[in-house]
């Protein structure tokens, strides 16, 4: 028997505009605004299997920020509930046994032509995959600074996860691997530091924990503010602010962080070793109490969790 592919998308049930069918059902037509322009705003959410329970890692609040994003983008979302709703009954069907990856989406459904946001139908849909690592969180990630600046907050601002803006982000991330890396880390159009291509980044330096701040054009990810709230658990001074380029040359640790990527450790930036070359110490505290927190046997951060 063939292995299956780590993200292959099996025919779970799936969720689209008031409708359940299996996800191979699920389509749209070829005209329709999102698919020509891009006009969507999406989350990506993990859900744990812990060998007992599948818990869902911060459910209301990515629903909170695809809700506060969509306005934002002139889109209309169901309320924040009916997302918690549906998202607990899709998983409850389809109960998986293992990790998974829910992918919501609001979306301009209506087939109007022209790149405008009013008076163009939307829609939401939801479905599952399982999911294991997205990046290897064990060995060390070889990462590049990236050719491609990242978006700004006057083009399309990276804190709403629109659908066309990661085109951003697939251009620096192949990029990244067709030069041989694993990632790409992007700096903003002052040039500072910003952010991976869907993940956010902390350095360690001197014992002190740095991450770019809101105004650096990154996504205000849900899992940095996790990382920040391990911190101030665990007394490791953490502060937000410009981070500058050679900074990560200089950083003692580095480590990215996201739904996706968890926390996953970088061993190297543009060829130049990070520290020891080896997983740092900060960044293995850090690691540690996510593990705890979406597996056990931590309780600390339970409310992060809601089990299906
Ligand atoms: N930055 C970008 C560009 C992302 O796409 C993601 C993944 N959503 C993140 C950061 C991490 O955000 P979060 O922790 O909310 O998943």
């Amino acid at each position: 028997m063939t292995k299956p592919a780590p993200h292959a998308v099996n025919n779970t049930l799936a969720y689209l505009d008031g409708a359940w069918r299996p996800l191979t059902e699920c389509s749209v037509p070829v005209n329709t605004h999102a698919l020509q322009y891009g006009t969507g705003c999406f989350e990506g959410i993990r859900g744990y299997w812990n060998g007992e329970r599948l818990n869902i890692l911060f459910l209301r609040e990515h629903f909170q920020r695809l809700a506060a994003n969509a306005a934002l983008l002139l889109m209309t979302s169901p309320s924040v509930d009916d997302m918690c709703a549906i998202t607990a009954k899709l998983v409850k069907q389809n109960d998986p046994k293992q990790n998974i990856y829910l992918r919501p989406l609001v979306y301009k459904k209506g087939l109007n032509i022209g790149p405008v946001l009013i008076d163009v139908a939307d829609g939401f849909l939801c479905y599952m995959q399982p999911m294991g690592d997205y990046l290897d969180t064990s060995k060390g990630l070889g990462v590049c600074v990236s050719s491609w600046q990242r978006l700004s907050d006057n083009s399309i601002p990276t804190r709403t996860k629109a659908t066309g803006g990661y085109l951003n982000s697939a251009l620096a991330k192949s990029e990244a691997i067709m030069n041989g890396y694993d990632e790409a880390i992007f700096l903003n159009d002052r040039g500072q530091v910003c952010e991976g291509s869907a993940e956010n980044i902390f350095l360690v330096r001197g014992g002190e924990l740095i991450t770019p701040d809101r105004t650096a054009d990154i996504l205000e990810g849900i899992t940095r503010r996790g990382i920040l709230q391990f911190a101030r658990d665990l007394g490791i001074p953490a502060v937000e602010r410009a981070v500058a380029r050679t900074e990560l040359y200089l950083a003692d640790e580095i480590f990215l962080v996201g739904t996706g990527c968890q926390v996953s450790w970088v061993r190297s930036v543009d060829k130049r070793i990070v520290g020891g070359g080896v997983r740092g110490p900060v960044t293995e505290r850090i690691q540690r109490a996510y593990e705890d927190a979406v597996y056990g046997p931590s309780t600390a951060y339970g409310s992060w969790l809601t089990p299906v």
